[in-house]
């Protein structure tokens, strides 16, 4: 039997592949919590980013009927479309998450993602979601514990850091619920848990340049023991932190994310920015 036909047959389960970062649920009681968390009501416009064997997909659909889903993984596609005919209504969307133009899915109505996320892309794609989040109503993600405790981490936790500023300054995130190894198969070697994330409306971000808020976010976290005063020594005087309403002797882990949003605004109205040197400027917040 061929690759393809065998991946064809009747009941065939591919073996989950590493580099996709293939950990299939089957926990029947966390996969029922997934559901219930993200509760569809009708009229809603659900998209669930790698859907693997369908653990999560499936229930959805015998509760709201259609559903469209985006998976990377070629052998995935043809199973995943055939399982669907018993449980309702399926788009599958073959492709790379971080190549789907999110808002241009969302052209009639906003969407719902959902998605038990590949780890080894999770910063990748949540940003991916964050350049989208007009047209996101909410997020319901399965990541990495360790990485929900930082999305979620408010001032003063040892974990509070830029992925906690750049994701708050954009959304609500609400830690649900953790989710243990053997939930999956094959299991991971950390522990997982649920996370949602509901954009705030556009009004209620209030960041005027995205770059720099990005650049001063960066800098502050970068050397985390420094005061924001030499951390941000790239970005601005001490004395434009100050009149920003901040103390320039604070470390980046005792400011408010308002209070960056304050600061960047700050030196976006002034102009009292140095120039980017580049250096990290492409890469995600971690
Ligand atoms: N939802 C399934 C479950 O809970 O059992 C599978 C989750 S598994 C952790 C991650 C899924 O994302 C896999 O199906 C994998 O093939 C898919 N995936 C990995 N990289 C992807 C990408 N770049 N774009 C879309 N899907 C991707």
């Amino acid at each position: 039997m061929t690759g393809t036909a065998k991946s064809h047959a009747k009941g065939f389960k591919p073996e989950a592949k590493k580099h996709l970062g293939q950990h299939f649920l089957h926990d029947q009681g966390i996969i029922a919590m997934i559901v219930h968390a993200v509760d569809p009501k009708p009229g809603d416009r659900l998209v669930e980013i790698g859907p693997g064997q369908g653990a999560i997909t499936f229930p959805l659909l015998d509760r709201h009927g259609e559903l469209t889903v985006i998976e990377f993984d070629r052998d995935l596609i043809f199973p995943l479309s055939e399982g669907a005919r018993a449980h309702g209504t399926l788009e599958v969307i073959h492709r790379d998450v971080l190549t789907v133009d999110f808002s241009a899915l969302a052209n009639e109505s906003p969407i719902r993602l959902v998605g038990n996320l590949p780890y080894n892309l999770s910063s990748p794609i949540l940003f991916h979601a964050l350049d989208h989040a007009g047209s996101i109503v909410d997020m319901h993600f399965m990541l990495q514990k360790e990485v929900v405790d930082r999305m979620a981490a408010g001032p003063g936790s040892k974990v509070y850091g830029r992925l906690s500023v750049m994701l708050q300054a954009y959304c609500q995130v609400i830690a649900l619920f953790d989710v243990p190894p053997g939930a999956f198969r094959p299991p991971p070697k950390v522990d997982s848990a649920v996370v949602r994330m509901i954009p705030h409306p556009p009004g209620k971000i209030g960041i005027d340049d995205r770059a720099l808020f990005a650049r001063v976010v960066r800098d502050a976290f970068g050397q985390r023991r420094k005061t924001l005063r030499n951390a941000l020594s790239r970005i601005c005087e001490g004395a434009a932190i100050e009149a920003a309403g901040l103390r320039p002797d604070a470390r980046a882990e005792q400011i408010e994310v308002a209070d960056f949003v304050a600061l960047a605004n700050w030196l976006t109205a002034n102009a009292q920015v140095e120039a980017d040197t580049g250096e990290d400027a492409a890469d995600n917040a971690d």
